[in-house]
């Protein structure tokens, strides 16, 4: 199994550079680790902003955005930096598309705001990955790898959470974020499988009514899968007669995302002061991501409240459940859909967040933000205690 590995894999480490190394080798893997002060707490609040990729913006512009964003009480901001094509910095392992993440940073700090880098985990469009190692990629139940036959969309091509090469690949991409100097933390987005069960306010978007989990959107199947669940339990995944009420093989899956980020991304970010936080789903069990289990330094839910036909009151309900479902305590930021919502729902959304115990809102996106809808979050955030 993946953990095993993991602990093969460190001794073997370990081994390697020697007694005296032994003590350095623990310790860039043991949490806790200290982090830049007062971040990552529960209770301090911090208003978050995910910024699709624009690389095309003046330093002018940017200039400008970023002081309507910290009058308005952004903290943080969350630039897309890698959209598992192209990166947009400068990755020695990744095509880059241009170097904003560069431009940005220093006018971004000099507003202060804090810059977290936002990357996609497992999906993976890079041509000479999918080209050259097909066989890092899911398989769903009807045996067809997702490179040849994505779900939903031509984009859904993830890699595998049990191989090893998929998962050093983007230990790589952690790890050049890592070393930049300045940026406040690594933000991971689709680290996670492919949905089996769509948000049901989704589904009709893509004209699939998703009553129960189906073979050709159940991921992964692949024989590294195969093999581990059968070494571990006996049984071969293939031959459960309904993998949807299988507790140890969705527990083995979980525990796959689970053993990603704790195992292999987080101590990469701590080891050079870096936070980690995530991108995560409500509907958590839909695409294998026991968040709750995870170490990280905070969770930004995408709590977009009409695709689960809810409204403000579903957004406190989550960010209240979610708190509380939390391993280790780490602050829940509610992300909030804001092309979906009024302006006066986002103030209302962002006060009942806060009345949930959540320290903070994450607006997706910075795109669908207008002058109104800043002008009424800014009221919001600021009579916040
Ligand atoms: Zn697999």
């Amino acid at each position: 199994m993946a953990e095993e590995r993991g602990v093969v894999n460190r001794r073997d480490f370990a081994k390697a550079i020697g007694i005296a190394g032994l003590s350095l080798a623990a310790k860039s893997y043991l949490p806790p680790i200290k982090l830049p002060s007062g971040d990552g707490k529960p209770g301090k609040l911090k208003q978050w902003v995910w910024i699709g990729t624009d690389a095309d913006t003046s330093d002018d512009e940017w200039k400008r955005r970023f002081a309507v964003m910290r009058d308005a009480g952004i903290d943080a901001i969350l630039p897309e930096i890698y959209n598992s094509r192209q990166a947009f910095y400068q990755s020695r392992h990744l095509p880059v598309g241009q170097p904003w993440l560069e431009q940005i940073l220093p006018l971004a700090k000099e507003a202060g705001l804090e810059v977290h880098a936002w990357m996609w985990t497992m999906p993976c469009n890079v041509d000479e990955v999918v080209e050259k190692h097909p066989e890092w990629f899911v398989v769903n139940r009807l045996g067809e790898s997702s490179v040849t036959n994505p779900a939903y969309v031509r984009y859904y091509k993830f890699l595998c959470p049990s191989r090893p090469e998929a998962w050093e690949f983007v230990r790589e991409t952690v790890s050049e974020l890592s070393e930049i100097d300045g940026l406040s933390g690594v933000h991971l987005d689709y680290i996670r499988y492919p949905d089996v069960i769509l948000p049901v306010g989704l589904q009709p978007r893509y004209h699939i009514v998703q009553d129960r989990e189906y073979p050709q959107y159940d991921y992964c199947y692949c024989d590294v899968c195969r093999a581990d669940f059968k070494k571990k339990t006996g049984v071969d995944p293939k031959e459960i007669a309904d993998p949807s009420e299988d507790q140890a093989w969705k527990q083995f899956r979980y525990d796959r995302i689970t053993h990603i980020v704790n195992e292999i991304l987080l101590p990469v970010a701590h080891g050079r002061k870096k936070l980690m936080t995530a991108a995560v789903f409500p509907n958590w069990k839909d695409v294998r991501q026991e968040w709750s289990q995870w170490r990280l330094d905070g969770f930004l839910p995408m709590l977009y409240a009409k695709f689960y036909n809810g409204g403000v009151d579903w957004i406190a309900e989550k960010t209240k459940e979610e708190l509380k479902s939390q391993r280790y305590g780490a602050p829940v930021y509610s992300g909030l859909s804001v092309g979906q919502l009024s302006a006066d729902e986002i103030a209302e959304a962002v006060r009942a967040s806060r009345a949930a115990g959540g320290s903070g809102v994450s607006l997706f996106s910075a795109q669908a933000m207008n002058d109104v809808k800043w002008s009424s979050f800014k009221t919001a955030v600021a009579s916040l205690k």
